[in-house]
């Protein structure tokens, strides 16, 4: 097409003598961010003529003028490039001239089979935010306004080339003010697709908790009078629902909690600038860049004493997850109101977040005391990401807005392969070329509402990104709804072993090859001999490892149960180590549980009913937090851990003892010291925050001693931590310490999440691998 394109051009054309013409091809981010008004700005300034369009792969772009100016637009490109755009490959070639007249940005071209990165959406910018708040601007309080430079675009898109027909705003026909802007090319919205103003775009709806709208003048102030009297509001916000009420208000909080069934997960809040945010916590250099950049995370931030928020928002925590305002309607509920504000998905406990109007009105009917909706479609769901400085470093612990769909790129091609992730805080990832395409988070595989988003997002992903899998790679839990799906897809099937996939994961991610260790401390992954694993040492690359530590095994009484009841785990340690008589006299521990269930649970065991075996770090954590009291059962994933986490006197220096037995080949980490000691120290009343520590560095010093000797042995001098544990900052931060301390290169995650969220990706290099 382009050829044919030349050949016409060229029998018009009355090149000038000197004149070069340049062809580039540019991929990456590089549609729906402003690059076509910015290549045309950047060709007028070096008086160059040529063209520029949008492709299904990129962008292509031809400049026709004095060598010169062609050598310097070619070095400014990269340079001058707008903020959200990312150049991923850039290739130009030069061509013979053709006399073109002027420079104008021509029709997008569809191109079968190709596909382009995708920008994820953008939190809004300070020149809108300047606009929305400006009572002479006809989009003064619009909470609509957007720009090239921000606003929402992996939500509202339908298929590429990204332009207005393929996403959600194909219904609002533009005014001729927002035409107007729409065309011209020194206008900030130049070719901006979600453009719109209050006569043309969307708008929004105050809502009453039957889903019928209210006739109200302005549904914000009648949305901000609700908050006011500590009401529940659901908003629809970039990618789905989200639940606001005060997060001053005790009771408010605890209204929210009562009705989402949400009695003890920290909930996150909005605040509504920077200074706000300081009122009420400690912020680090990073961690206010990490607020303030275009992605605009939830950030994990040290919770102040005196701040006046209810405590109920984050129960018995030292960090509150925190957001800037990321849409104009935020920024304006949050700057009329004043309030600092709980937000919190959309949805009953464990769902995905509801992104539909009608879907909202009936699934959350019941928790919301009103709506405020709006006509703009939410093509895919797409949580707020969460996010902390852990190790110096901005660390991604949940993604997806402002991180998702971009791809992890490696340092080498992969074949069209999907990884179907584990279960709980799943993510799938689809591969081509060099890219890894890690979806947003979908939630845990528990429910039909989770596998529909999970399937939906599947296939706009696979059409976004004209992704066909040939394999498919799952965990090895057979009970997995993830498992079971992929297992009915056609295709090549490769299981992959969790604690495999979570070492390749941070490989992949940190662009390394191996081999390395991989320390994975993980709540439970399905083991290679059946067990359920997760306090393990292997070593290995991506396409094989060798399991030689771990710790050792113990029953998991009632499966499930145990999970949700902490104090399972920890009769079970104390049955293994001290036996029916040593137990007997600790009895007190158990107090919640009936003498007569006790024995139930210690028959279970005895005669290995219903009581995997585990060598889970997550559920060693689960042991003590209920040795000490602290969570005797738990109502969130990984709570019992948190809590533990959250006490632990941090400059505490003393540890547990354990000791390594060789067996069948493999070293075995015995417990049985640590438990003792554990009750030891409470036994003679020593204070819990010194228990946790001391808890805390015995796993540093497992961490380091397993490593040294696999070290000796020949292996290698990396280690990759990794697993869900290592949500866990005390223990991240003092296990790289002491391993970088001893010599060792420590990986780490960043993009990904460390917990299942990062599986995926894990997931699919391994089977790239083994396919091959
Ligand atoms: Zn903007
Ligand atoms: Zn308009």
């Amino acid at each position: 097409m382009l050829d044919k394109e030349v050949k016409t051009l060229k029998k018009r054309a009355r090149p000038r003598p000197k004149d070069m013409r340049r062809h580039f091809f540019l991929e990456g981010v590089v549609q729906g961010v402003g690059f076509r008004p910015f290549i045309f700005g950047l060709a007028l300034r070096h008086g160059l003529k040529g063209w520029v369009n949008n492709s299904s792969a990129g962008v292509h772009v031809e400049v026709e003028g004095k060598r010169g100016a062609v050598e310097n637009f070619t070095r400014e490109l990269p340079q001058q490039a707008p903020p959200r755009a990312r150049i991923e490959s850039s290739r130009y070639e030069d061509l013979e001239a053709a006399g073109f007249h002027s420079f104008e940005i021509r029709e997008s071209l569809e191109e079968p089979g190709k596909y382009q990165l995708i920008s994820p959406d953008i939190a809004t910018c300070a020149a809108c935010q300047a606009e929305i708040l400006n009572p002479q601007d006809r989009r003064h309080r619009y909470p609509f306004t957007n720009c090239t430079n921000c606003g929402p675009r992996f939500t509202i898109i339908e298929d590429i080339p990204y332009d207005r027909p393929k996403t959600t705003m194909a219904k609002f026909r533009m005014c001729p003010d927002c035409q107007r802007e729409y065309e011209d090319p020194a206008d900030r919205r130049f070719h901006a697709q979600p453009n719109a103003c209050p006569r043309c775009g969307p708008k929004l709806e105050f809502c009453g908790d039957d889903g019928k709208a209210f006739e109200v003048m302005d549904p914000i102030s009648s949305a901000i009078g609700l908050l006011k009297e500590g009401k529940i509001l659901a908003i629809k916000g970039l990618g789905g629902f989200l639940f606001a009420c005060d997060a001053a208000d005790p009771s408010a909080v605890a209204r929210l909690r009562q009705r989402k069934v949400r009695p003890d997960k920290p909930l996150a809040v909005m605040l509504r600038d920077l200074p706000a945010v300081k009122d009420h916590c400690l912020v680090a250099e990073k961690e206010e860049m990490l607020l303030r950049s275009p992605e605009s995370p939830i950030v994990l931030l040290r919770w102040k004493k005196g701040s006046r928020l209810a405590k109920a928002v984050a129960p018995r925590q030292k960090y509150l997850g925190v957001m800037l305002p990321y849409t104009p309607l935020h920024h304006l509920l949050l700057k009329e109101s004043g309030m600092s504000l709980v937000m919190t998905s959309g949805n009953l406990s464990e769902e995905p977040i509801a992104k539909d109007n009608e879907e909202a009105f009936s699934r959350l009917h019941g928790i919301a005391d009103a709506f405020l909706v709006h006509d703009r479609d939410i093509y895919v769901q797409y949580d707020d990401s969460v996010t902390a400085v852990v190790n110096d470093q901005p660390t991604i612990l949940r993604r997806a807005r402002g991180y998702a769909p971009f791809p992890i790129r490696l340092p080498f091609s992969l074949k069209p392969i999907l990884a179907c992730g584990a279960e709980l805080k799943n993510t799938f990832c689809l591969t081509r070329d060099e890219y890894a395409f890690v979806s947003q988070h979908i939630g845990d595989m528990e429910n039909l509402e989770t596998l529909n988003h999970f399937q939906r997002t599947l296939d706009l992903y696979q059409k976004l990104f004209r992704i066909r899998p040939e394999t498919v790679a799952y965990d090895l839990h057979p009970e997995y709804l993830s498992t079971k799906y992929a297992l009915r897809l056609p295709g090549d099937k490769i299981g992959v072993q969790h604690h495999f996939a979570h070492m390749a994961s941070c490989l992949a991610e940190n662009g390394e090859m191996g081999p390395v260790i991989g320390l994975a401390f993980d709540g439970l992954g399905f083991g290679a001999d059946g067990n359920l694993w997760g306090g393990e040492f292997l070593v290995g690359d991506y396409g094989s490892f060798e399991r030689r530590a771990h710790l050792e095994y113990v029953p998991m009484p009632g499966g499930a149960a145990a999970i949700q009841n902490p104090w399972r785990m920890a009769l079970s340690y104390l049955y293994a180590f001290l036996g029916r008589e040593g137990l007997m006299r600790h009895l007190p521990i158990f107090a919640q549980a009936k003498e007569e269930t006790i024995r139930v649970i210690l028959r279970q065991i005895d005669r290995q009913i219903h009581s995997p075996l585990t060598s889970s770090c997550g559920r060693l954590f689960d042991a003590v937090s209920a040795l000490l009291g602290l969570c005797v059962s738990i109502s969130y994933e990984g709570q019992a851990a948190v809590e533990l986490e959250m006490i632990a006197s941090a400059g505490e220096t003393g540890a547990y003892e354990f000791f390594v037995e060789e067996e069948g080949g493999k070293e075995i980490i015995r417990l049985k010291p640590m438990i003792e000691g554990i009750l030891r120290d409470l036994e003679k009343g020593t204070a819990h925050p010194v228990i946790s520590g001391k808890f805390h560095n015995a796993l540093v010093k497992i961490g380091l001693s397993i490593c040294q000797r696999i070290q000796r042995q020949g292996g290698p001098k990396k280690v990759a931590l990794t697993g869900g544990v290592f949500q866990n900052r005390l223990l991240s931060e003092k296990m790289k310490a002491a391993l970088e301390k001893a010599g060792f290169a420590v990986l780490l995650h960043r993009r990904v999440p460390c917990n299942d969220g990062g599986l995926s990706l894990g997931q699919a290099v391994i089977a790239n691998f083994i396919a091959s």
